[in-house]
């Protein structure tokens, strides 16, 4: 088997190759490394099946030779990512993942979109079921990635009911572990951040949003099943244990053993006020259900940004 992945030194996308190369494929990762970084791949450097090109999918590119999956997952995907880089956010949805669906049409492969969560915008229906189709703001400041992905899963249907490709897609819904960016803004590397280093722990509006938190492993164990089922529609991938921000500061505060205090900051615009998937499809469809507890996955990764935190010093 034979793989290309963009996005590959991302912090899903690298998790992703880690294990193709576990279930004997051979990996071919694409990356700009515009909001990815080599770090995240380095352990593969002397792995034969693995090579990791500098490439924008927004631009033009050969792969040689046979492809048997492609694997979508190229974006910046942070809101302080994206809000720092809209129009390449737009781009890489839009004509990237139409540079990656005719690399899967013309090799004849099976496609993965990741998509996200935020496709429902800041949701009315609660939990999140695959047939809620949203409540996106299409000119607020989080449109850039919303339509983005939403552009994305459209595209794709249409690749699959005109040229009958083999596609999946799956709606990603908050997801930690080791390789987050450590300043890329989100909740789990920016409370442990300042939980380790005592600073005070940001939280934004009075913390009742609430999120729920899928670790790495269980999240790319889904991806996979997904990619051998022959589910065509969108599919919930996320761990529906929910938590409000707050809870999950005092959470992370007391697991690293941290005296950081808690700051109240504005809430910024069309900011989610909850968000939890509902799983009953990628049950019911491939048998997945997360696995790892929440302080289980803390605990791994608190231990990676601790290790962050001493290279840096
Ligand atoms: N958040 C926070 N403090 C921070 C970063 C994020 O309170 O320093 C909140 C944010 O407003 C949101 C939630 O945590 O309600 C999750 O934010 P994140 O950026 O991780 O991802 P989102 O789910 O919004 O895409």
């Amino acid at each position: 088997m034979r793989t290309v992945v963009s996005g590959a030194a991302g912090f899903i996308g690298s998790h992703m190759c880690d294990r193709l190369l576990v279930e004997g494929h051979t990996v071919i990762g694409l990356d700009n490394l515009l909001t990815g970084s080599r770090r995240n791949t380095a352990h593969l450097e002397n792995e034969s099946r693995f090579r990791l090109l500098h490439q924008d999918i927004t631009e033009h590119f050969d792969i040689e030779g046979p492809v048997d999956w492609v694997l979508n997952m190229a974006s910046p995907a942070s809101p302080k990512d994206y809000l720092e880089n809209p129009i390449e956010t737009l781009d890489v949805g839009s004509a990237g993942t139409r540079r990656m669906l005719e690399l899967a049409r013309e090799k004849g492969a099976r496609f993965l979109l990741t998509s996200t969560s935020e496709c429902y915008g800041d949701p009315l229906a609660h939990p999140q079921a695959e047939t809620y189709w949203g409540n996106v703001n299409p000119v607020g400041p989080r449109s850039c990635y919303d339509e983005s992905k939403r552009f994305a899963e459209a595209l794709t249907m249409a690749y699959h009911r005109k040229f009958g490709l083999r596609t999946n897609i799956a709606r990603i819904f908050n997801t930690y572990g080791p390789r987050m960016k450590l300043d890329d803004g989100r909740v789990v590397p920016a409370f442990l951040d300042q939980a380790l280093r005592g600073e005070p722990m940001t939280i934004f509006g009075d913390g009742s949003q609430t999120r729920s938190f899928c670790y790495v492993s269980d999240l790319v164990d889904g991806l996979y099943r997904l990619l051998l089922s022959e589910e065509r529609y969108p599919v919930n991938l996320g761990n529906p244990c929910e938590l409000t921000i707050l809870e999950f500061a005092q959470r992370i505060r007391q697991m690293t053993g941290s005296r950081s205090d808690i700051t109240f900051l504005p809430l910024p615009e069309d900011d989610p006020k909850q968000r939890r998937p509902d799983i009953s499809k990628a049950r019911a469809v491939f048998g997945w259900e997360p696995k790892v507890p929440l302080d289980d996955g803390l605990r791994l990764t608190i231990e990676y940004f601790r290790d962050m935190h001493t290279v840096a010093a």
